[in-house]
């Protein structure tokens, strides 16, 4: 582990998800924002930001593909907590490009279509997200996946150039279910229909009891290339 890095992970040692985020908020005023895609573990960390009014952006990739019931829970926590949530949109020109080439749907065709798709309507618009932020907060939990089991809770992002943390890294999925229920937060219904990871919608499907977490993202690909290239360890 790099020297820098370190120095974040003994400064947040010990410390409860929102006092971390309050001590990285005010040593990176203005270079610390939060990627949402309304998932109950971004659901929690919306909530831990908003009622503690901690001067973290919140953003959303808005692919155009998301569910309706992403757009509702999006609205509604807008609602809620009164505060804005960026959007950032797939640039035109390439989406139209490759629509007009392959299709609405090429991502089923070809795995390197749907990595094309995903770069332009995720990669991209994350790159413009996360430009010239020192800290990027995310919703990943350990239990995961093993990709993510393999991650740190504090770690250098090599691609974006920052500091990826992520606050509830450790916790169950029961811890994070209490913490929504005893907040009243809102959240995904999906997630109550078998969705446990939950994004654009003709590229995720519900999982039966005992399958693996990703099993409903792109399921007709294989195992180990389940990661849209947001999240790498
Ligand atoms: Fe495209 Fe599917 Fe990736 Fe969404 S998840 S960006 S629709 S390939």
């Amino acid at each position: 582990m790099n020297l820098p890095i370190q120095n974040i992970k003994d400064k947040l040692s010990g410390l409860d998800p929102v006092s971390a985020l309050k001590l990285l908020a005010n040593q990176h005023p203005g270079k610390i924002i939060f990627s949402t895609s309304f998932g109950w573990e971004d659901q929690v960390i919306t909530h831990m930001i908003f009622k503690n009014n901690l001067p973290i952006k919140v953003f959303t990739l808005e692919t155009g593909r998301l569910f309706p019931e992403t757009y509702y829970v999006w609205n509604r926590t807008m609602e809620m907590y009164e505060k804005p949530i960026h959007a950032y949109y797939p640039n035109n020109e390439l989406l139209q490009q490759m629509v007009n080439a392959k299709g609405p749907s090429s991502f089923y065709e070809s795995v390197d279509n749907r990595k094309e798709c995903c770069g332009i309507r995720k990669i991209e618009p994350l790159k413009r997200a996360l430009d010239g932020n020192e800290i990027w907060i995310t919703g990943i939990r350990a239990e995961q996946s093993q990709n993510r089991h393999d991650m740190e809770d504090v770690e250098w992002d090599d691609q974006n150039n920052l500091t990826k943390f992520h606050p509830i890294f450790h916790w169950s999925l029961d811890d994070v279910k209490e913490y929504i229920k005893l907040n009243n937060i809102p959240y995904n219904t999906l997630h109550d229909r078998g969705f446990p990871s939950i994004g654009c919608q003709p590229c995720t499907r519900a999982i039966q009891p005992g399958e693996d977490f990703r099993a409903g993202r792109w399921w007709w690909e294989d195992q180990d290339k389940k990661e849209c290239g947001l999240h790498t360890a």
